[in-house]
């Protein structure tokens, strides 16, 4: 059983774009500026979006934060993105989800230019991906498909199966383990909580990818021997013995599970690090494509 190394693998990403964040500089050219929007305060978004900002700082990326309190108008959210939309230093555009309740999520992500869009959620880039050109893919699938990548994973031919249909992780991940490139080309299986004989079908994957977020859901009896096992799910559980008063738990039971896997990804350490090194990477290309 090898680890799947998030930390590891995001590194050697930073480490590539610090390089080339460099030479733009040298070269006199703009450096990327992603601008990030929160709102309300949420502990996991405040956690994300601080990851995210530290990034940016941590490679030489420029990054602004723009907070609102939760009781924001959807107009002005709207407004606010037409502004960054119209910034010539900004190159990407983050909203981080969830949005609260009165502010629909689809119409601010249907705001954002398309050109700008890193989190890869606008139906434009959701639309290309489908078709297989070129685009910002979502971070957190982006970032697996990285790491298959870095490992030298060739899923030809493999019989994947994803567990999750969300529009942010299960349905992308889906589409590009079924894409023709590789790491891709893989014959897919997409499950979600109508899905019947879920045991079983898990039980036949070469590759399970876990989005459901409900904690240490797979088991042992569910994992095929051999099988690359990427475990998405962060889930806060309350755990007293930490500072933080929760643990992070993946929707693997990965004592149980690891055991049986040739690859397994950890929770933390393994999908987290790697969607903002994907993050990163497309945060860059809007800056290089457009500059
Ligand atoms: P989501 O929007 O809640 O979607 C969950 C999906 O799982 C849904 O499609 C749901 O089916 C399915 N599901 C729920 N219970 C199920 C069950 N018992 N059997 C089969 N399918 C079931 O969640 P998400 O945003 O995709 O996130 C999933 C997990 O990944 C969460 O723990 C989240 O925190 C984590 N996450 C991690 C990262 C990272 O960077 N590591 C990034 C994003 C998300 P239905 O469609 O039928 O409801």
């Amino acid at each position: 059983m090898q680890i799947l190394d998030g930390k590891e693998t995001s590194k050697a990403i930073f480490e590539e774009l610090k390089m080339k964040c460099a030479q733009r500089k040298t070269e006199g050219k703009k450096i990327p500026q992603l601008a990030a929007v929160l709102v309300g305060n949420n502990g996991a978004s405040e956690t994300y979006v601080a990851a995210k900002v530290k990034a940016c700082s941590d490679i030489g990326f420029k990054s602004s934060l723009i907070r609102f309190d939760a009781d924001i108008s959807e107009n002005k959210l709207l407004e606010t993105v037409e502004e960054l939309n119209n910034d010539p230093e900004v190159d990407g555009i983050l909203v981080q989800l969830p949005l609260p309740k009165h502010i629909s999520a689809e119409k601010v992500i249907n705001a954002i230019n398309p050109l700008k869009d890193v989190d890869g959620f606008h139906p434009i880039s959701v639309g290309r991906l489908v078709q297989g050109l070129l685009t910002f893919v979502p971070a957190t699938p982006y970032g697996i498909m990285l790491m298959l990548a870095h490992y030298k994973i060739d899923t030809k031919g493999m019989n994947a199966v994803v567990v999750g249909r969300s529009n942010i992780v299960g349905r992308p991940m889906s589409i590009l383990l079924s894409s023709n490139t590789n790491p891709g080309n893989c014959t897919v299986t997409i499950c979600h909580s109508h899905t019947r004989n879920l045991e079983e079908i898990c039980s036949k994957a070469d590759i399970l990818v876990a989005a459901l977020g409900k904690p240490e859901f797979v088991t042992a009896e569910m994992v095929k021997e051999g099988a690359i096992v990427i475990d998405v799910g962060i889930t806060r559980v309350p755990d007293a013995s930490k500072k933080s008063g929760f643990a992070l738990k993946g929707d693997v039971n990965f004592a149980a599970v690891s055991p049986k896997c040739s690859f397994i990804t950890p929770v933390p350490g393994g999908v987290g690090p790697m969607t903002i090194a994907a993050l990163m990477t497309n945060t860059f290309r809007a800056c290089a494509e457009n500059n």
